[in-house]
């Protein structure tokens, strides 16, 4: 009976080394190590992006702790590998495996990547995490980058921003003809068509375009990101309440292929790192505006308020007609028709639930 088992033994390990019997191919494949790397369109160091809860730092270290170090990002900053808005390029070649930054840098390569960031009056953060994970909103994502060979994620959300800093007082529509503004993407063409003069600078060159001049008005992110960058020191007026970005996401890009090669478990570590960094750095983000916001009004004297309402019609309006600009591109369409079904339901709750919420209940 002895010499039975040992045999029994044997013969198992014999078939479990030419075959799967006992799951060693899986074994093996578990235990192989990824070393990979990450671009960023932002600066080594910057708060959010970069550092701190829910960056890019943190990502890439969540993923190392829980994969027990099986997947090993090293994290590059703008400029440090490629330039800040070369990262859809890198991934798409594979020189990089991921990238770090925001959908709608990459709207000259298909503008339907707008709508994966933020829409000018478009959904706020709650509305846009039921639209991406549970409205078809990733799907749609990845749709839009299948024929680039890569696919995205939601990793991060400032929140709502702020209009942004201005060195004059905005009294009606007239006064942003002829200024000249700090202010990327589609609600650059937004305030193009009411007659601004649209200028696209990194963060690191706002504050001193501002304070010589060279521009009259710049929008960042919001109160802890704009204070960081010294805009109070230019300019006096802060335009509250974002209409042009809501909830702007935060997008990890993966190469396909790479993704592809990463076993099951792993895929699903990288999807759970990027989910937990979406709700830490909004969380992150509602802490640190606060402070930031009280700061600037009590002690650096800042004049916070929102844009005449007027202007805010006249935003609409030119936002409306830029859309509709876009959707003539049938993917686009497709993504524009998802979004705003989902947002029209969801306003009508939002009616009910948290807007009614803070205007009668919260006090
Ligand atoms: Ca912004």
């Amino acid at each position: 009976m002895h010499s039975n088992r040992r045999s029994f033994v044997a013969r198992g390990l014999a078939a479990g080394t030419g075959g799967a019997a006992l799951g060693f191919p899986a074994v093996v494949a578990a235990q192989q190590t990824f070393n990979w790397k990450m671009t960023s369109a932002y600066a080594k160091g910057a708060p959010f992006y970069m550092e701190g809860p829910g960056s890019a730092v943190d990502l890439a270290r969540r993923i190392d702790t829980m994969s027990g170090g099986r997947l090993k990002i090293q994290v590059f900053g703008a400029g440090e590998l490629i330039p800040a808005f070369e990262g859809f390029d890198a991934v798409r070649a594979g020189t990089v495996e991921m990238n770090h930054a925001n959908s709608y840098f990459w709207t000259g390569k298909t503008f339907a990547a707008q709508y994966f960031t933020a829409v000018p009056f478009g959904l706020n953060f709650q509305g846009m995490n039921g639209w991406l994970y549970d409205g078809g909103g990733i799907d749609l994502w990845n749709e839009v980058y299948a024929p680039f060979g890569m696919v995205a994620m939601p990793c991060g959300n400032t929140g709502v921003q702020m209009t942004g800093w201005f060195k004059r007082e905005i009294n009606s529509v007239a006064d942003l003809k002829g200024l000249k503004m700090r202010i990327p993407g589609l609600a650059g063409k937004v305030y193009a068509n009411l007659g601004v003069d649209v200028k696209v600078l990194p963060g690191g060159e706002i504050f001193p375009a501002l304070e010589r001049g060279v521009i009259d008005a710049a929008e960042f992110v919001g109160p802890f990101q704009d204070r960081r960058l010294g805009l109070h020191k230019a300019a006096k007026y802060y335009y509250t309440t974002g209409w042009h970005e809501s909830a702007t996401v935060s997008e990890l890009l993966i190469n396909k292929a790479a993704w592809s090669k990463l076993p099951k478990d792993l895929q699903a570590i990288v999807e759970n790192a990027a989910a937990a960094c979406n709700v830490i750095s909004e969380g992150w983000c509602q802490k640190a505006n606060s402070d930031a916001m009280e700061d600037l009004i009590k002690n650096q004297k800042v004049i916070a308020k929102p844009l005449p309402d007027p202007v805010i019609a006249a935003l609409r309006r030119e936002t409306e007609k830029v859309l509709a600009e876009g959707i003539k591109d049938p993917l686009t369409k497709k993504v524009h028709d998802s979004y705003f079904a989902f947002k029209s339901k969801y306003d009508r709750w939002q009616e009910v639930s948290e807007e009614a919420y803070h205007l009668k209940v919260r006090g």
